[in-house]
């Protein structure tokens, strides 16, 4: 059996009730074969990127700890997604759900369909803020620490709507 790898999914939504979405999906992925929620952020609330003509966003980063293989794991995340009836529209559109596979230990892949890093993760304040909430030590390959980043892409237009931070089991420092 594969031994357990630290594996980031970030979490979105912004339809159909997306604190509700985004917390059932918690659940879905605590409930996943192989796999335990050692960390989860905050839900905030942030800005729509790219396509600013949709309500704001709820996001959220989940740590997990998982003896699922990369493509394991993000065919579970779509089929979360879909669900939650996801269905792909415009590019960075509205979605009830949109998992992420942002870090899988410190894999660097490039495969049809999966690439790990996620490629925008390091440029995303609404990744890097949840990120670093679940897991301030986390660092993104070939990009360096994600709490660095953050400082770097800054905080603008990306709101905290739980008090304090997420949830951290013994391993989430
Ligand atoms: P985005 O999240 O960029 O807005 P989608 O959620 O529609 O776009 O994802 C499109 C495709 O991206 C998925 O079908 C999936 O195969 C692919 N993909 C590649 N790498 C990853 C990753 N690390 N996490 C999630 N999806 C990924
Ligand atoms: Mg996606």
């Amino acid at each position: 059996m594969n031994p357990p790898v630290a594996a980031v999914v970030a979490l979105g939504s912004n339809l159909d009730d997306p604190e509700a979405q985004v917390r059932r999906a918690f659940a879905e992925l605590a409930a996943l074969p192989d796999t335990w929620v050692a960390a989860r952020s905050a839900l905030y609330r942030t800005d729509p990127v790219g396509y600013a003509d949709q309500p704001p966003f709820v996001n959220a980063c989940a740590k997990l700890e998982t003896r699922l293989a990369p493509r394991e794991l993000l065919d579970a995340l779509l089929g979360i997604e879909r669900r939650h009836g996801r269905s792909r529209g415009v590019p960075n559109g509205p979605r009830t759900l949109d998992l992420d596979l942002v870090l899988y230990g410190g894999a660097t892949l490039d495969e049809p369909g999966l690439t790990v890093p996620h490629p925008r993760a390091h440029e995303r304040a609404f990744v890097l803020a949840p990120l670093v909430d679940a897991w301030p030590e986390a660092v993104i390959p070939g990009k360096g620490a994600a709490k660095a980043l953050l400082g770097k892409v800054g905080t603008e237009g990306i709101e905290r709507i739980e008090a304090g931070p997420g949830w951290r089991g013994n391993d989430g420092a």
